[in-house]
């Protein structure tokens, strides 16, 4: 295989900003190594889930998970991709983000807190690009917020809510006919 250095493929980067195939590789084993180290049984639609959730493409909730897992096992319940987001979930393996209008989301590719951009009139939901220096960004205000307040954090969480580009161009209002 050739080599594939990031930026010299000619391509425009994903707007959905994917894991790159080793990154995405590296998640999945993570996930599979937590998995089976907590003495889980690893079934091919279980691995299907995990790489779905390793993708986490536009942050996809569980009927979203299911959907995509079932083109390739029509079989899998929605039962069990519950079961497996929720052990993973607490292992810290995938990040949660409950909304009071959408349905939960999640995010399996990065599982560490960093901002999210939600889209009030599509619902997707998309990590910024530079997201990595957000999120220490992030991390560094909530140490400075402990030792201001005395608490113990244990996580913390930042969306900003408005209209995505597509959408912005869907609100122009219709000409008069
Ligand atoms: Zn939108
Ligand atoms: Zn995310």
């Amino acid at each position: 295989m050739a080599l594939n250095e990031p930026g010299d493929t000619g391509q425009p980067a994903s707007p959905a900003h994917a894991l790159p195939e080793v990154a995405l590789e590296a998640r999945l084993e993570q996930m599979l190594a937590r998995l089976k180290a907590d003495g889980h049984r690893l079934t091919p639609q279980r691995v299907s889930i995990l790489r779905v959730l390793a993708e986490s493409e536009g942050h996809p909730s569980v009927e979203q998970v299911h959907q995509r897992v079932l083109t390739r096992f029509p079989n899998t319940s929605l039962a069990t991709v519950y079961k497996t987001v929720t052990l993973l979930k607490q292992r810290g393996e995938v990040l949660e983000l409950g909304f009071s209008e959408l349905d939960n989301r999640y995010d399996g590719a990065r599982p560490t807190p960093h901002p999210h951009l939600v889209c009030t009139g599509c619902g997707a939901i998309l990590d910024p690009p530079d997201h990595e220096a957000h999120g220490l960004a992030l991390e560094e205000m909530a140490r400075r917020i402990a030792a201001e307040t005395g608490y113990a954090i244990a996580t913390f969480r930042l969306d900003f809510y408005g209209l995505c580009p597509a959408c912005q161009g869907r609100t122009v209002p219709p000409a008069e006919s």
